[in-house]
């Protein structure tokens, strides 16, 4: 049995959180594998060193003094390092990054350096064997990650390790530049050295206790999610429920490796698993609700519509020609509607108008701004009846108007389009329907 673990920010932003992740590893020996993150936030008002590094690196590239901003980021590891009365000093890789930084070796390598660092730190502190990431993920020099070379390089290096830190986040390119993943991209890297080891399972360990059924910042402490598979996860993230990096399931999932999201401070709580399919049926029939505003809707009418073959393709081509990707498309029998993201539309909201004229001919285009749109995901749907009347019915108590309604035909999720400035009721009544009252 062999486990991966992936440390987020917050789980090693001190040495005291150090300790914590410390005692976690060495209470289970098939914890094998470590990947961790950049030191994050020790309390509300700090800041990541990923963060620090960015900017930091912003200012060596405009070619002015950065040694301060700098030391303020080795401060960071050391007060770590003598937290955890190591002996480990960072004088070397600290020279080498100043030199780097003035010779303008990139964002992705200053922003890779917070990894690096703390994987240093971390392999010192267990006694494992330190990775280079850059050595052993990779990807072409337009920057897409090679999964396949990746998996082979690695699984090669880690036949023969015992105990390993690997850095998440980042890699290099074919020509030994390093690369980074976006944002949170630790979770991807947890996810690869899973899958290059068969690990049993992923363990990836944050600062909460799993998933949550609801945006704690809608929902006052709203429950656990205690197993969810991969697809239920998709269309949760998809809809703006953050914790895991999106792509982090791809490689774990073509192995079948289930994902444990578990709590640094509380290693205890179960936490949540993401797996490729389950038996147990979700608590609260459904399994989470997520949602975005800002949507915008092209409602496109024409006569006869639902007799004219290709209409529907034509209007897409314009949305197409404008590189703009469509959320949903609910359709009547004279009229179709288009749902994008008002960010990617606004500015060539007018080129789109005269695009759909030009191939599709319609009667009238309108467009509604302001729209939010709320899904409500579970595969224990399938299964019930009425899960579609709860939900409206709560919405017409909590005097919520439903502008939109999209059901995939594999009953995995409901989309419901409101006003923005319903968006909170919305889901705090879907959400009390089935949790609070868990009829
Ligand atoms: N340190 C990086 C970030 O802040 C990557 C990560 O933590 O996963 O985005």
């Amino acid at each position: 049995m062999v486990k991966v673990v992936k440390f987020g920010g917050s789980s090693l932003a001190s040495a005291e959180q150090f300790k914590k992740v410390g005692a976690i590893i060495r209470a289970d020996e098939t914890r094998r594998f470590v990947v961790p993150s950049a030191p994050g936030k020790r309390n509300a008002k700090d800041t990541k060193v990923t963060d620090m590094l960015y900017e930091c690196y912003g200012i060596a590239e405009e070619g002015k003094e950065f040694a301060g901003k700098l030391g303020k980021i080795r401060d960071r590891y050391d007060s770590i390092i003598k937290g955890l009365d190591l002996t480990l000093s960072l004088d070397e890789e600290f020279q080498t990054i100043t030199k780097n930084f003035k010779n303008k070796a990139g964002t992705d390598y200053a922003a890779s350096r917070g990894e690096y660092l703390n994987g240093m730190i971390m392999a010192a502190y267990l006694g494992y064997e330190f990775i280079d990431a850059a050595e052993v993920i990779r990807f072409d020099n337009d920057g897409n990650f090679l999964a396949d070379e990746t998996n082979q390089i690695l699984a090669a290096r880690l036949e023969h390790s015992e105990n390993a830190v690997i850095p998440g986040f980042y890699g290099a390119k074919e020509d030994g530049t390093v690369h980074t993943f976006s944002r949170g991209g630790s979770d991807i890297t947890g996810s690869i050295v899973a899958r290059a080891v068969h690990a049993s399972i992923y363990e990836n360990w944050t600062d909460v206790s799993g998933f949550l059924v609801s945006d704690p910042r809608i929902i006052d402490k709203p429950a656990v999610i205690h197993t969810i598979t991969y697809k239920e996860l998709r269309e949760l993230s998809y809809m703006g429920a953050g914790v895991l990096h999106e792509d982090a399931i791809f490689p774990v999932r073509k192995e079948g490796i289930p994902i444990n999201i578990k709590n640094t401070n509380a290693p205890e709580d179960p936490g949540t698993m993401i797996v490729e399919s389950t038996c147990h049926q979700p608590e609260y029939t459904i399994t989470g609700i997520a949602g975005l505003r800002d949507f915008v809707a092209v409602n496109v009418d024409k006569d006869m519509m639902n007799s004219e073959v290709g209409f529907c393709r034509k209007v897409l081509q314009a949305f197409e020609d404008n590189n703009i990707s469509i959320e949903h498309m609910p359709s009547g029998i004279d009229t179709m509607t288009v749902f994008v993201q008002r960010h990617d539309f606004e500015g060539k909201e007018q080129q789109v108008l005269s695009a759909i004229h030009k191939y599709a001919k319609p009667d009238t285009i309108e467009i509604e701004g302001g729209l939010a749109l709320v899904a409500v995901v579970g595969r224990g749907m399938k299964s019930t009846r009425g899960t579609a009347g709860r939900i409206f019915s709560a919405l017409a108590h909590a005097q919520v108007n439903v502008k939109m309604i999209d059901q995939g035909s594999s009953e995995l999720n409901i989309i419901i389009g409101v006003s923005n400035d319903d968006f909170e009721r919305a889901i705090r009544s879907i959400y009390d329907i089935f949790v609070e009252t868990q009829l």
